[in-house]
Protein backbone atom coordinates (compact mmCIF):
# COMPACT_ATOMS: atom_id res chain seq x y z
CA UNK A 1 0.00 0.00 0.00
CA UNK A 2 1.88 3.12 -1.17
CA UNK A 3 2.41 5.80 2.30
CA UNK A 4 -0.33 8.32 2.40
CA UNK A 5 0.48 11.73 1.04
CA UNK A 6 1.47 13.79 3.24
CA UNK A 7 2.22 17.75 3.62
CA UNK A 8 5.37 19.00 2.99
CA UNK A 9 6.36 19.98 6.80
CA UNK A 10 9.65 21.93 7.33
CA UNK A 11 11.05 20.14 10.86
CA UNK A 12 10.72 23.80 12.40
CA UNK A 13 6.64 23.65 11.61
CA UNK A 14 6.25 20.54 13.71
CA UNK A 15 8.30 21.45 16.50
CA UNK A 16 7.24 24.53 17.44
CA UNK A 17 5.57 25.62 20.33
CA UNK A 18 2.50 28.06 20.69
CA UNK A 19 3.51 31.51 20.40
CA UNK A 20 2.02 34.68 21.88
CA UNK A 21 3.23 37.56 19.37
CA UNK A 22 4.98 40.42 20.04
CA UNK A 23 8.35 41.05 17.60
CA UNK A 24 7.95 42.95 14.11
CA UNK A 25 9.89 39.61 12.85
CA UNK A 26 12.00 39.13 10.59
CA UNK A 27 14.05 42.19 12.17
CA UNK A 28 15.95 43.80 9.63
CA UNK A 29 19.28 43.05 8.58
CA UNK A 30 21.96 45.00 6.91
CA UNK A 31 25.68 45.70 6.18
CA UNK A 32 27.65 48.66 7.39
CA UNK A 33 29.33 50.56 5.12
CA UNK A 34 31.36 52.93 6.88
CA UNK A 35 32.13 50.84 9.63
CA UNK A 36 33.21 47.64 7.12
CA UNK A 37 35.97 50.40 5.05
CA UNK A 38 37.33 51.45 8.17
CA UNK A 39 37.97 48.31 9.61
CA UNK A 40 38.63 46.10 6.92
CA UNK A 41 35.73 43.89 7.16
CA UNK A 42 32.05 43.12 5.47
CA UNK A 43 30.31 44.12 8.66
CA UNK A 44 26.83 43.61 8.74
CA UNK A 45 24.57 44.06 11.77
CA UNK A 46 21.05 42.18 13.12
CA UNK A 47 18.66 44.33 14.84
CA UNK A 48 16.82 42.83 17.44
CA UNK A 49 17.12 46.38 18.89
CA UNK A 50 14.01 47.09 16.22
CA UNK A 51 11.67 44.17 17.05
CA UNK A 52 9.30 46.96 17.51
CA UNK A 53 8.25 45.52 21.42
CA UNK A 54 8.48 48.43 24.38
CA UNK A 55 11.89 50.22 22.81
CA UNK A 56 13.19 46.72 21.33
CA UNK A 57 15.71 44.07 22.28
CA UNK A 58 16.14 40.09 22.12
CA UNK A 59 13.90 39.17 25.17
CA UNK A 60 10.46 40.19 22.90
CA UNK A 61 11.62 36.86 21.30
CA UNK A 62 12.01 34.48 23.83
CA UNK A 63 8.66 36.28 25.66
CA UNK A 64 6.39 35.04 22.96
CA UNK A 65 6.92 31.50 23.48
CA UNK A 66 7.41 31.65 28.00
CA UNK A 67 4.09 34.30 27.85
CA UNK A 68 2.29 31.63 26.13
CA UNK A 69 3.37 28.69 28.03
CA UNK A 70 2.32 30.58 31.09
CA UNK A 71 -1.18 31.06 29.53
CA UNK A 72 -1.34 27.48 28.03
CA UNK A 73 -0.36 26.61 32.01
CA UNK A 74 -3.40 28.60 33.36
CA UNK A 75 -1.14 30.81 35.45
CA UNK A 76 -2.48 34.10 37.08
CA UNK A 77 1.10 35.04 38.31
CA UNK A 78 4.65 35.21 36.53
CA UNK A 79 7.42 35.94 38.71
CA UNK A 80 11.30 36.94 38.49
CA UNK A 81 14.09 38.87 39.52
CA UNK A 82 16.97 40.87 38.31
CA UNK A 83 18.40 44.12 38.21
CA UNK A 84 16.13 47.02 38.44
CA UNK A 85 17.70 47.95 34.75
CA UNK A 86 16.62 44.67 33.53
CA UNK A 87 16.33 44.93 29.83
CA UNK A 88 14.12 41.28 30.10
CA UNK A 89 12.14 42.58 33.49
CA UNK A 90 10.67 46.08 31.21
CA UNK A 91 9.84 43.64 28.36
CA UNK A 92 7.93 40.49 30.68
CA UNK A 93 6.66 43.41 32.41
CA UNK A 94 4.76 44.49 29.68
CA UNK A 95 3.81 41.41 27.67
CA UNK A 96 2.67 39.58 30.99
CA UNK A 97 0.50 43.37 30.87
CA UNK A 98 -0.57 42.25 27.42
CA UNK A 99 -1.53 38.70 28.56
CA UNK A 100 -3.19 39.81 31.40
CA UNK A 101 -0.96 38.23 33.64
CA UNK A 102 0.09 39.97 36.83
CA UNK A 103 3.69 40.43 37.08
CA UNK A 104 5.87 40.39 40.36
CA UNK A 105 9.57 40.81 40.57
CA UNK A 106 12.49 41.16 43.02
CA UNK A 107 15.05 43.57 42.16
CA UNK A 108 18.23 45.31 43.25
CA UNK A 109 19.79 48.44 41.66
CA UNK A 110 22.81 46.30 40.97
CA UNK A 111 23.41 42.53 41.95
CA UNK A 112 26.85 41.24 41.62
CA UNK A 113 29.03 37.78 41.15
CA UNK A 114 29.83 36.45 44.67
CA UNK A 115 33.04 35.83 43.33
CA UNK A 116 34.23 39.03 42.19
CA UNK A 117 32.39 41.28 45.09
CA UNK A 118 30.61 44.20 44.70
CA UNK A 119 31.80 46.66 42.08
CA UNK A 120 33.47 50.08 43.57
CA UNK A 121 32.93 52.14 40.53
CA UNK A 122 29.19 53.79 39.83
CA UNK A 123 26.06 51.60 38.08
CA UNK A 124 23.64 52.90 36.07
CA UNK A 125 21.40 56.07 37.41
CA UNK A 126 18.45 54.82 39.47
CA UNK A 127 15.02 55.74 38.43
CA UNK A 128 15.93 56.14 34.99
CA UNK A 129 15.95 54.19 31.67
CA UNK A 130 14.37 50.77 31.94
CA UNK A 131 13.25 51.75 35.69
CA UNK A 132 11.04 54.94 33.66
CA UNK A 133 9.65 52.82 31.37
CA UNK A 134 8.71 49.94 33.58
CA UNK A 135 7.05 52.78 35.85
CA UNK A 136 4.68 53.42 32.85
CA UNK A 137 3.87 49.99 32.36
CA UNK A 138 3.07 48.44 36.01
CA UNK A 139 3.61 45.66 37.38
CA UNK A 140 5.14 44.91 40.79
CA UNK A 141 8.81 45.61 41.49
CA UNK A 142 9.95 44.57 44.83
CA UNK A 143 13.29 46.24 45.39
CA UNK A 144 16.23 44.57 47.64
CA UNK A 145 19.29 46.27 49.20
CA UNK A 146 22.32 45.32 46.83
CA UNK A 147 23.86 41.87 46.97
CA UNK A 148 25.20 39.29 45.36
CA UNK A 149 22.85 36.99 42.56
CA UNK A 150 22.41 33.95 45.14
CA UNK A 151 20.41 36.43 47.48
CA UNK A 152 18.33 38.18 44.94
CA UNK A 153 17.11 34.51 43.61
CA UNK A 154 16.57 33.84 46.95
CA UNK A 155 14.36 36.93 47.21
CA UNK A 156 12.30 35.86 43.79
CA UNK A 157 11.46 32.68 44.86
CA UNK A 158 9.86 34.25 48.00
CA UNK A 159 8.27 36.23 46.18
CA UNK A 160 6.57 32.92 44.29
CA UNK A 161 6.13 30.99 47.71
CA UNK A 162 4.15 34.47 48.60
CA UNK A 163 2.15 34.34 45.43
CA UNK A 164 1.66 30.92 46.12
CA UNK A 165 0.53 31.15 49.81
CA UNK A 166 -1.97 33.81 48.62
CA UNK A 167 -3.71 30.72 46.57
CA UNK A 168 -2.58 31.53 43.07
CA UNK A 169 -1.25 30.05 40.36
CA UNK A 170 2.49 30.91 39.89
CA UNK A 171 4.76 30.43 37.08
CA UNK A 172 8.74 30.93 38.02
CA UNK A 173 9.93 32.74 34.70
CA UNK A 174 13.74 32.10 34.36
CA UNK A 175 16.42 34.88 34.27
CA UNK A 176 16.30 36.76 31.22
CA UNK A 177 14.14 34.51 30.02
CA UNK A 178 16.78 31.89 29.61
CA UNK A 179 14.65 28.73 29.29
CA UNK A 180 14.01 25.82 26.97
CA UNK A 181 11.68 28.15 25.13
CA UNK A 182 14.17 30.80 24.87
CA UNK A 183 17.08 29.01 23.32
CA UNK A 184 14.28 28.02 20.77
CA UNK A 185 13.22 31.55 19.97
CA UNK A 186 16.90 32.28 19.39
CA UNK A 187 17.60 28.80 17.48
CA UNK A 188 14.77 30.20 15.32
CA UNK A 189 15.78 33.57 15.28
CA UNK A 190 19.07 32.11 13.14
CA UNK A 191 16.58 30.92 10.58
CA UNK A 192 15.88 34.82 9.87
CA UNK A 193 19.12 35.27 8.07
CA UNK A 194 19.79 34.96 4.27
CA UNK A 195 23.42 35.41 4.16
CA UNK A 196 26.49 33.22 5.11
CA UNK A 197 28.95 34.82 8.03
CA UNK A 198 32.11 33.88 8.40
CA UNK A 199 31.60 34.79 12.73
CA UNK A 200 28.44 36.43 14.30
CA UNK A 201 29.42 38.84 17.78
CA UNK A 202 26.81 39.55 20.04
CA UNK A 203 26.59 40.17 23.75
CA UNK A 204 26.36 37.03 25.73
CA UNK A 205 24.46 36.71 29.58
CA UNK A 206 22.11 34.34 30.80
CA UNK A 207 22.82 32.39 27.87
CA UNK A 208 19.70 31.76 25.64
CA UNK A 209 20.98 33.66 22.55
CA UNK A 210 23.94 32.30 22.82
CA UNK A 211 22.91 28.06 22.76
CA UNK A 212 20.45 29.39 20.49
CA UNK A 213 22.48 30.87 17.65
CA UNK A 214 25.46 28.12 18.56
CA UNK A 215 23.17 25.06 18.18
CA UNK A 216 21.99 26.42 14.95
CA UNK A 217 25.30 27.10 13.85
CA UNK A 218 27.67 24.25 15.15
CA UNK A 219 29.54 22.85 12.86
CA UNK A 220 28.67 24.96 9.61
CA UNK A 221 31.57 26.92 9.70
CA UNK A 222 30.24 30.35 11.14
CA UNK A 223 32.03 31.06 14.32
CA UNK A 224 29.73 32.16 17.42
CA UNK A 225 31.74 34.40 19.17
CA UNK A 226 29.78 35.22 23.18
CA UNK A 227 30.93 38.53 24.53
CA UNK A 228 30.40 38.14 28.14
CA UNK A 229 28.64 40.56 30.09
CA UNK A 230 28.86 38.99 33.37
CA UNK A 231 32.11 38.13 35.59
CA UNK A 232 31.62 34.59 36.01
CA UNK A 233 33.97 31.86 33.86
CA UNK A 234 31.73 29.19 35.18
CA UNK A 235 28.75 30.45 32.89
CA UNK A 236 29.85 28.30 30.18
CA UNK A 237 29.31 25.29 31.95
CA UNK A 238 25.63 26.49 32.67
CA UNK A 239 25.59 27.10 28.72
CA UNK A 240 26.00 23.51 28.15
CA UNK A 241 23.19 22.32 31.07
CA UNK A 242 20.72 24.72 29.06
CA UNK A 243 21.91 23.10 25.89
CA UNK A 244 21.71 19.62 26.94
CA UNK A 245 17.93 20.38 28.16
CA UNK A 246 16.99 22.12 25.21
CA UNK A 247 18.48 19.19 23.25
CA UNK A 248 16.76 16.69 25.18
CA UNK A 249 13.00 18.55 24.70
CA UNK A 250 14.27 19.67 20.93
CA UNK A 251 16.00 17.11 19.57
CA UNK A 252 16.34 19.01 16.03
CA UNK A 253 18.27 21.61 18.01
CA UNK A 254 22.02 20.54 18.66
CA UNK A 255 23.50 19.97 22.15
CA UNK A 256 26.69 22.39 22.64
CA UNK A 257 29.71 20.79 24.83
CA UNK A 258 31.11 24.16 27.24
CA UNK A 259 34.00 23.93 25.13
CA UNK A 260 31.81 24.73 22.35
CA UNK A 261 30.38 27.55 23.85
CA UNK A 262 33.30 30.58 23.20
CA UNK A 263 32.94 33.34 25.39
CA UNK A 264 35.17 35.93 25.75
CA UNK A 265 35.46 37.44 28.92
CA UNK A 266 37.69 40.40 28.66
CA UNK A 267 35.33 43.07 27.69
CA UNK A 268 32.84 42.82 31.22
CA UNK A 269 35.01 45.87 32.59
CA UNK A 270 34.25 46.14 36.60
CA UNK A 271 31.19 44.13 36.28
CA UNK A 272 27.78 42.90 35.54
CA UNK A 273 26.12 46.70 34.94
CA UNK A 274 28.77 48.51 35.22
CA UNK A 275 29.43 51.10 32.14
CA UNK A 276 33.06 50.50 31.18
CA UNK A 277 35.30 53.12 28.66
CA UNK A 278 35.75 50.50 26.55
CA UNK A 279 32.20 50.04 25.90
CA UNK A 280 31.32 53.96 25.83
CA UNK A 281 34.02 54.42 23.52
CA UNK A 282 32.09 51.83 21.43
CA UNK A 283 29.11 53.63 22.24
CA UNK A 284 30.52 56.59 20.41
CA UNK A 285 32.08 55.19 17.44
CA UNK A 286 29.18 53.43 16.15
CA UNK A 287 26.88 56.46 16.85
CA UNK A 288 29.59 58.78 14.54
CA UNK A 289 29.90 55.84 12.01
CA UNK A 290 26.80 54.75 11.29
CA UNK A 291 23.65 56.66 13.65
CA UNK A 292 23.24 53.45 15.72
CA UNK A 293 23.01 53.86 19.29
CA UNK A 294 24.37 50.51 21.32
CA UNK A 295 23.98 50.23 25.15
CA UNK A 296 26.41 50.52 28.40
CA UNK A 297 25.46 47.17 30.00
CA UNK A 298 25.91 44.66 26.79
CA UNK A 299 26.02 45.61 23.24
CA UNK A 300 28.26 48.58 23.85
CA UNK A 301 31.20 45.96 25.45
CA UNK A 302 30.58 43.44 22.83
CA UNK A 303 30.80 45.94 20.07
CA UNK A 304 34.45 46.90 22.09
CA UNK A 305 35.06 43.67 21.66
CA UNK A 306 34.70 43.79 17.96
CA UNK A 307 36.64 47.10 17.76
CA UNK A 308 39.59 45.57 19.25
CA UNK A 309 39.90 41.91 17.35
CA UNK A 310 38.58 43.05 14.02
CA UNK A 311 42.78 43.61 13.06
CA UNK A 312 42.97 39.83 13.71
CA UNK A 313 39.06 39.30 11.84
CA UNK A 314 40.26 41.38 9.19
CA UNK A 315 38.13 40.64 5.55
CA UNK A 316 35.48 38.33 7.15
CA UNK A 317 31.94 38.73 6.67
CA UNK A 318 31.05 39.76 10.25
CA UNK A 319 27.46 39.91 11.71
CA UNK A 320 27.10 41.65 15.00
CA UNK A 321 23.74 41.03 15.94
CA UNK A 322 22.15 43.86 18.27
CA UNK A 323 20.13 42.68 20.89
CA UNK A 324 18.72 45.71 22.26
CA UNK A 325 19.14 47.66 25.57
CA UNK A 326 18.79 51.32 24.15
CA UNK A 327 16.89 52.59 27.34
CA UNK A 328 19.97 51.85 29.60
CA UNK A 329 21.44 54.88 27.56
CA UNK A 330 19.14 57.27 29.32
CA UNK A 331 20.03 55.97 32.77
CA UNK A 332 24.17 56.45 31.64
CA UNK A 333 24.08 59.93 33.83
CA UNK A 334 26.49 62.98 32.40
CA UNK A 335 29.20 61.98 35.29
CA UNK A 336 29.06 58.76 34.36
CA UNK A 337 29.82 59.36 30.42
CA UNK A 338 32.57 62.00 31.32
CA UNK A 339 34.19 59.60 34.11
CA UNK A 340 34.36 56.98 31.15
CA UNK A 341 35.56 59.21 28.09
C1 LIG B 1 19.57 40.02 27.83
C2 LIG B 1 20.44 40.80 26.92
C3 LIG B 1 21.57 40.22 26.31
C4 LIG B 1 22.01 38.82 26.58
O1 LIG B 1 21.15 37.85 26.06
P1 LIG B 1 21.07 36.45 26.82
O2 LIG B 1 20.18 35.63 26.00
O3 LIG B 1 20.52 36.76 28.18
O4 LIG B 1 22.46 35.92 26.95
C5 LIG B 1 22.32 41.00 25.45
N1 LIG B 1 21.99 42.27 25.19
C6 LIG B 1 20.92 42.86 25.75
C7 LIG B 1 20.65 44.28 25.42
C8 LIG B 1 20.11 42.15 26.63
O5 LIG B 1 19.06 42.75 27.19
Amino acid sequence: MPEPRRLARSPIASMEPNRFPLALLPTPCHPLARASKELGLDLWIKRDDLTGFVMGGNKARKLEYLIQQALDLRVEVVVSCGAAHSNFLRQLAAAAEMAGLEFRAAVMECPYDSGAGPPTSQGLAPGFGNQQICSIIGGKFVFFPDGDWETLFAHGYALEDQAIAEGKRALWIPVGGSSKLGVFALWKAAQELTERFDRIVFASSSGSTHVGLGSFFKSSGTEIYGVACDPEPEIAKDFAELSKETHEEFPLIHELKPEELKLDFGFVGEGYGIPSQAGNEAIRWLAQREGILLDPVYTGKAFAALLHHAPRWRGERLLFWHTGGIPSLFALDRHTWDLNS
